[in-house]
């Protein structure tokens, strides 16, 4: 009998299995070709050629047993500090490598973050729309997740719902610039005035209210958007990155978690994060990874490609009468429902072969996510596709 609090995930999980399995089976009707996959966010584009000559001279000329050994849980010190290093050049800051956590990607690290300071009953904010995923990671260490909705039509955190909902239980707020799924990037106008609402709720209420920018895409910002860097705003502010997108190494795992000197309690939060990393059960961040980004830190994959699939979707679905967030940055497009629910017009679009994820999977119905993380042909072919779905809706 498995546990009762696995049940849910179970049941919850089979709904994105039924997608992939659905994606699969009108492949196998229709041939692939025909069939427009936009629920992914698996990077289609290959990462730099760096990564793979970093990997190789790695192998080749460090010694095996460093290459694959065991480290220190928070891993290797000289990648800690050659982060910390690249990080003050982009962002002026003032790392070393005893604030940089190697992490098992984005996930990994805000479960070790999470788990350094979240206890049973624990409030953690996040603003809607979200990555649904927040929820379990909260849930896994019997935190109590707490939604704000989202702000029509900019889809910038709203602040005077989030005023409301801080309490004294609250310990840490969330955010993801740029966002998945709405593709925008947070504002530095907004930035600023949730550090300042941020600071005035831990002197009320005499707390410590840890801010964690969750950066996954940081590097894919388009038109040379600016993305704040949250530490610089707030004192409380823990980074959780990852080379997942940056790089496009999803499937190997590797991310890390900044800590600045200035965060509440650093020494016990760098401490008990390092022992999270282990007895999570990550133990250390993959070692072979470590080792290949360090020498990668000032590339990206080519996010042009990205930029041109971006443009060419959301110029035609504003051609078609589509409402859209501007996207900013990600890979993906937040787009308003033709219809009330989102799951209908999910379905409604699976008609016409195209497969898009419904809002309510990111705690905000009546939108879906376009991941165009995809090849430029299948965006063009797809456009009968959604001119149709358009179509259906206008009679
Ligand atoms: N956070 C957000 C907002 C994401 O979209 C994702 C993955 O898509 C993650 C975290 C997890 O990323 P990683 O593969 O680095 O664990």
């Amino acid at each position: 009998m498995i546990a009762k609090k696995m049940q849910k995930y179970v049941e919850g999980s089979s709904v994105t299995r039924a997608m992939f399995e659905e994606g699969k089976r009108l492949a196998g009707i229709y041939g692939a070709e025909n069939v427009y996959d936009f629920s992914l966010g698996n990077p289609s584009v290959e990462p730099p050629k760096a990564v793979k000559e970093s990997m190789i001279d790695v192998l080749e000329h460090v010694h095996p047993n460093k290459v694959h050994g065991y480290m220190n849980n928070a891993g290797y010190e000289e990648v800690r500090e050659a982060i910390a290093q690249s990080l003050n050049r982009k962002f002026d800051t003032h790392f070393d490598q005893k604030n940089i956590i190697m992490t098992v990607g984005a996930a990994g690290g805000l479960n070790v973050a999470l788990k350094t300071i979240i206890d049973p009953g624990d409030e953690v904010i996040a603003f809607a729309p979200y990555f649904g995923e927040y929820n379990n990671y909260v849930a896994n260490f019997d935190g109590v997740m707490v939604a704000i909705s989202p702000s029509i039509p900019d889809f910038q955190p709203n602040l005077e719902e989030l005023k409301t909902k801080i309490t004294a239980k609250t310990k840490a707020v969330i955010v993801n610039t740029p966002n998945n799924p709405t593709g925008v990037i947070y504002s530095e106008e907004t930035i600023q005035k949730l550090a300042d609402i941020l600071r005035e709720k831990e002197k009320e209420f005499g707390t410590a209210i840890y801010l964690i920018a969750d950066e996954p895409y940081r590097e894919l910002a388009y038109d040379g958007a600016d993305v704040p860097y949250l530490t610089k705003y707030y004192e409380d502010t823990i980074v959780g990155y990852s080379y997942s997108k940056s790089l496009s190494l999803p499937g190997e795992r590797i991310g890390y978690l900044v800590i600045p000197n200035e965060v509440d309690d650093f020494e016990n939060v760098v401490n008990a994060a390092t022992i999270a990393t282990r007895i999570l059960g990550f133990v250390n961040a993959p070692s072979l990874q470590q080792l290949a980004v360090a020498k990668c830190l000032d590339q990206t994959t080519d996010i042009a490609i990205y930029d041109e699939n971006r443009k060419l979707l959301y110029n035609k679905l504003k051609e078609l009468g589509f409402t859209c967030a501007k996207p900013e940055g990600a890979f993906y497009m937040w787009v308003k429902s033709l219809e009330e629910d989102d799951s209908a017009f999910v379905a409604k679009a699976k008609e016409f072969n195209l497969l898009l994820v419904p809002g309510s999977a990111f705690m905000c119905p009546g939108y879906v996510r376009i991941a165009y993380c995809v090849d430029k042909s299948m965006i063009e072919h797809s456009f009968a596709a959604f001119e149709k779905l358009a179509e259906s809706y206008a009679e």
